[in-house]
């Protein structure tokens, strides 16, 4: 395929003249027919990477994705951008056989992967002839990634059964070890796929944490922030009850034009209050983590976090929705002392008792009665997991997000640049940048946010791929350790 003709594409379905770093080759890579793993960040423009080649070949092209609100924004805009051989699979009975029948005529097909565990739905499949398979938020896959699902294991079982076509992985962020583990689970070794990875470097987003006393003294730091900082912010919150009364608070003590937004607010009030942030009649949206999927707004000058999340890869597609402009940025990190007691409330999932799991196991009880979490619990009756093997499983995961929420609580104490530390966690040589966070220019709020500096590149480091996996598995072990000595203090 000459590049002519896909500039030809962009520009005809998507009116863009250019790509964005990382796109081309990627498109590249898949119309020649080979399996393509891509790591860009969020904003990068994922979505192009595979309607684009979707034109250019000749069947429907299939799309996994975890949340049915990622496929139905994604549904949306191609609507919107006239495109309506589009099938969202939904549904049962009558209304999932009317969808099968429709498959070849589709263009893009979206699934969830429960879904795809269907036989019916993967018969139909195999009747269709599939250009491409795209897997979106491809880190679901891996245990030592941020967000695991379950679901996404029986992917390497539907790949294999639609005669391995084409896969592009898609992904925000990912350390290398979850790009191994990625690899592995859908049953590809490094050899069979191409791997284009953008740096997570942000060089206009200056990094800056506060570790501070008490509460009082967090929001004493916030309101300071939120009236120092130019332009418009977002700030995160753990909690939707916390965000709305922040919100409150600042629109007290302040002359911001602020907003709480959060997953239990009625969609339109929501869609009001996105609405209003873009025009810039809202400075500051007071949010929890439900915020941000789908915001186009390319100058939010800072993000800031009032509470440590659960792992660096959040974090880092968290501060990202700042500076897309490219101007100056600035993330901050607030903690106070607890804040990782909350931050582990959320990540830990409790085991049922083993009596429990059997007896749902052998239908002699409701399997809500395995507690908030049954459907997940479920899912591994259903895939005839015992409880050993469920008990390894969440072993394993569980271990992990204690690493992640270690590294995270260590980058908030750092007494070295944190922006070398983010690079290393995610596998990418060091830069050197001046000024570029808070350990370098520790006044730096008293000063106007400076125009981002130009970032070199330092390859120091050549490490082969392995090495640098090893490493990071040596300093998994140090920090596990560490962290079973943190946790029974
Ligand atoms: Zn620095």
């Amino acid at each position: 395929m000459n590049d002519a003709k896909i500039y030809e594409v962009l520009k005809q379905h998507f009116g863009y003249e250019h790509f964005r770093d990382g796109q081309l080759a990627t498109i590249k890579a898949l119309l020649a027919g080979k399996n393509t793993l891509a790591i860009l960040p969020t904003g990068g423009g994922k979505s192009l990477l595979y309607q684009l080649p979707a034109y250019l070949l000749p069947g429907p092209v299939l799309v996994v994705s975890p949340l049915i609100s990622l496929m139905q924004d994604q549904v949306d805009r191609l609507h919107r951008n006239g495109e309506k051989r589009v099938l969202m699979l939904s549904g049962g009975g009558q209304d999932r056989r009317q969808q099968l029948s429709q498959l070849s005529q589709a263009k893009f097909i979206f699934a969830s992967p429960e879904l795809l565990a269907n036989p019916e739905v993967v018969r139909a499949l195999q009747r269709t002839k599939l250009s491409l398979l795209t897997i979106d938020e491809a880190h679901c896959i891996s245990q030592w990634g941020p967000d695991f699902r379950p679901e996404y294991l029986l992917l390497k079982q539907l790949r294999h059964e639609l005669d391995d076509p084409v896969t592009l992985l898609l992904t925000a962020t990912a350390t290398p070890r979850v790009r191994h583990d990625i690899l592995t689970k859908v049953g590809l070794s490094a050899e069979q796929v191409v791997t284009i990875v953008r740096s997570v470097n942000r060089p206009n987003i200056f990094l800056a944490a506060s570790e501070l006393a008490s509460s009082d003294e967090k929001q004493t730091t916030l309101l300071k922030l939120v009236t120092t900082l130019p332009g418009a912010g977002i700030v995160y919150f753990a909690s939707r009850r916390l965000a709305t009364q922040m919100a409150e608070w600042l629109r007290e003590n302040s002359t911001l034009a602020v907003a709480a937004y959060h997953a239990g607010m009625p969609s339109a009030e929501r869609f009001r209050i996105q609405q209003q942030f873009m025009d810039n009649q809202l400075q500051l949206i007071c949010a929890t983590s439900a915020f941000g999927m789908g915001i186009d707004k390319d100058d939010i000058r800072f993000v800031i976090h009032y509470h440590l999340p659960t792992s660096l890869e959040n974090y880092v597609q968290e501060i990202g929705r700042a500076g897309r402009d490219g101007q100056q940025s600035a993330a901050v990190l607030l903690y106070a002392p607890g804040d990782e007691q909350l931050a582990r409330q959320l990540t830990t999932t409790e085991l049922p008792p083993a009596g429990l799991y059997q007896k749902v196991q052998q239908g002699q009880a409701d399997r809500r009665v395995l507690g908030p979490d049954y459907e997940l619990f479920d899912f591994y009756i259903r895939h005839h997991y015992s409880i050993s093997q469920l008990r390894e499983s969440f072993g394993k995961r569980q271990s992990q997000v204690a690493w992640q929420l270690h590294q995270m609580q260590k980058y908030a104490s750092l007494t070295s640049c944190r922006r070398q530390f983010i690079l290393a966690y995610f596998g990418e040589s060091t830069v050197e940048q001046t000024d570029c966070c808070d350990i370098d220019e520790p006044g730096w709020l008293s000063k106007p946010l400076l125009p981002p500096r130009k970032t070199t590149v330092v390859p120091k480091k050549n490490e082969r791929w392995d090495t640098q996996l090893q490493r990071l598995l040596n300093l998994d072990k140090e920090s596990n350790f560490h962290f079973s000595n943190l946790d029974k203090q």
